[in-house]
């Protein structure tokens, strides 16, 4: 492995959390992250540098994970002698089709949703990225990091993802950077680099209220937990939109607080969502 990937994965991480940030924290912490992006990226060899510039320009996503030998970005299955390279070469490898850096890791958390089969009827809204067996309607949670393992068990425990343990530690070193809360109420802790499915999440009401974020005043009560493949980062910042929009009105959240069991809030869920998660 290039000795730069981790650094790489990490220069990537930061920029979308910074297009995180300004999307939906009204620029908390942007100065912060903007110095730690400028950092990452001056502490690249020139070559590396610019190669890197030149890819953020036309995408934010420039590194992706190899799984099962193929190119999680864009589905390419890569020949034997490169998934080998990939694998064990100190070059940096690019994907023949869309030409973005890859790496291997062993272990990675894995989603676990299968494709749906053509006989089934596709899927619409929000039903693409979740179900009534993701749905905790009263979290037994009460500090952050508890609501953040119950919740990724949920999904572990509904066969959608392998490994709840590691989703746990990779979503708490994510909110280590800069806390995920939003206003209203609301939060959004997640995984980036969950390949094998789709973007997927599980959703946990807290009537209490879980302190989230050490800066803020207000207690989060809607938790949203997702699981993210690398490729689908943009899309996302469209879902945490659509679910910002739905959510920043009282009476859609009063109506996913007042449901008592996984399916009523899950139905709840998609009436709510119809119009902004088309
Ligand atoms: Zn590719």
């Amino acid at each position: 492995m290039h000795p730069k990937i981790n650094h790489l994965i990490q220069l990537q991480e930061l920029s979308l959390i910074r297009a995180e940030q300004k999307a939906h924290r009204h620029g908390h912490r942007l100065d912060e992250l903007d110095a730690s992006v400028a950092d990452l990226t001056a502490q690249l060899t020139p070559d590396i540098q610019s190669l890197v510039v030149r890819m953020q320009k036309r995408d934010s996503i420039i590194i992706v994970p190899m799984v099962n030998g193929i190119c999680t970005a864009c589905g390419m299955r890569l020949p034997t002698s490169h998934v080998q390279q990939v694998k064990v070469s100190d070059q940096l490898q690019v994907c023949p089709v869309c030409t973005r850096l890859l790496y291997f890791q062993d272990g990675l958390p894995l989603n676990l949703g299968k494709a749906p089969r053509r006989s089934e009827p596709r899927k619409l809204g929000i039903a693409k990225f979740s179900a009534s067996t993701l749905m905790i309607p009263r979290l037994a949670a009460t500090t952050r990091d508890d609501a953040v393992r119950e919740l990724a068990l949920k999904m572990q425990e509904a066969g959608f993802v392998d490994d709840a343990g590691k989703l746990v530690e990779a979503s708490l070193r994510r909110e280590a950077i800069v806390s995920t809360a939003l206003d209203h109420g609301l939060a959004f802790p997640h995984v980036r680099g969950v390949e094998g499915g789709g973007l997927t999440f599980g959703l946990g009401i807290s009537s209490k209220g879980i302190k989230f974020d050490d800066q803020e005043k207000s207690l989060t009560k809607i938790v949203f937990f997702i699981v993210i493949p690398t490729a689908a980062s943009a899309f996302y910042l469209k879902l945490l939109a659509g679910l910002a929009a739905t959510f920043s009105e009282a009476e859609a959240r009063k109506a996913l607080m007042t449901e008592d069991s996984p399916e009523k809030l899950w139905k709840a869920l998609v009436k709510l969502t119809k119009k902004t998660i088309p």
